[in-house]
């Protein structure tokens, strides 16, 4: 039921590889199932690649929080059980 606010809050952790096991196994299963977060991990994947090979824009918050209310807008229009 919050595996969304989980998957969204501990993204760059994830990414990071800065988590727990247990919680890693949980984001994981939760963007197994969940395509709306598996999109947002997608997208913040390809960016900080795109920054670690030499972009020189670091992101700023307010690019986490549009991703956020996106998600957020995009949850309310589908699957209520994500
Ligand atoms: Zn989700």
């Amino acid at each position: 039921m919050s595996g969304c606010n989980e998957a969204v809050e501990y993204v760059y952790q994830y990414i990071d590889d800065e988590l727990t096991t247990t919680r890693k196994a949980r984001i994981k299963w939760h963007l197994k199932r969940c395509g709306h977060c598996m999109d947002a991990f997608t997208f913040e994947t390809e960016l900080k690649e795109r920054i670690a090979s030499g972009g020189k824009t670091e992101p700023g918050p307010e690019l986490f929080d549009s991703l956020r209310a996106l998600l957020q807008q995009e949850r309310k229009n589908e699957d209520p059980d994500c």
